[in-house]
């Protein structure tokens, strides 16, 4: 099983991965985190790519369509990407790949959250520097203020995750990955989904989709 999670930034994505991708054993591709992992270990990539994501703005699609085919060149497991793809040639460009493959993209699964709720959840959202856990201060904060309770690293706070980037960012979605819904319902594997809840809750709701619609 192939599929990909879509929605804003801060409706869910990489929190539903995590759970998602133990659940079905999927290998969980974030574009977000390869590229904040290689900004960190100063790659050339990292150093291609560090200037659109503190301002907020989207990666060119050739250079994303190469991280990914490079990512699943020996990957055999389904596949579960998160902020990816983001746009229409992005999409267009999966779709030719897996059609290489002779593989295709069995659900996409859209976080839906609404646009205010999005800039509060991104601005008290935390990260933990080592293993990436998402927290939420508000409603799902760690036990020990600052750390991770899985690993005991420190929390931070994702360098575009300020006000003016999120603002950006969110205008970024609406322009360029807002229409891939059109797409993705034309291709007829298009599944909503009430972000937002309870995490475990959005989870639950996603399996119940999967189970219906994906043989
Ligand atoms: P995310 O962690 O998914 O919110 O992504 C953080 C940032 O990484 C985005 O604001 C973009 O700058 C960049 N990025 C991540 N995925 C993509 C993608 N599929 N296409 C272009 N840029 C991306």
């Amino acid at each position: 099983m192939n599929l990909v999670l879509l929605g804003y930034p801060g409706s869910g994505k990489g929190t539903q991965a995590k759970i998602l991708s133990g659940k079905f054993s999927l290998f969980h591709i974030s574009t977000g985190d390869i590229f904040r992992e290689a900004i960190a270990a100063k790659t050339q990539i990292g150093v291609e790519v560090s200037g659109y994501l503190s301002a907020g703005r989207l990666v060119p699609d050739k250079l994303v369509l190469e991280v990914i085919k490079t990512r699943l060149a020996k990957e055999t497991r389904g596949l579960l990407f998160d902020g990816f793809p983001r746009t229409v040639d992005q999409a267009q460009g999966l779709d030719d790949y897996f059609a290489s493959r002779g593989q295709c993209i069995d659900a996409v699964v859209f976080l839906d959250v609404d646009e205010e709720s999005v800039v509060g959840r991104l601005g008290s959202r935390r990260t933990c520097s080592k293993c990436l856990k998402i927290y939420n201060l508000l409603t799902s904060p760690p036990a020990k203020e600052g750390l991770c309770d899985s690993c005991g690293a420190k929390l931070m706070l994702r360098e575009d995750d300020n006000p003016d980037v999120i603002r950006r960012r969110i205008g970024v979605y609406k322009d360029q990955t807002e229409p891939l819904a059109a797409y993705y319902k034309g291709l007829g594997n298009f599944y909503p989904v009430k972000g937002g809840q309870d995490p475990e809750i959005v989870a639950a709701e996603i399996a119940a989709v999967l189970k219906n619609n994906v043989k």
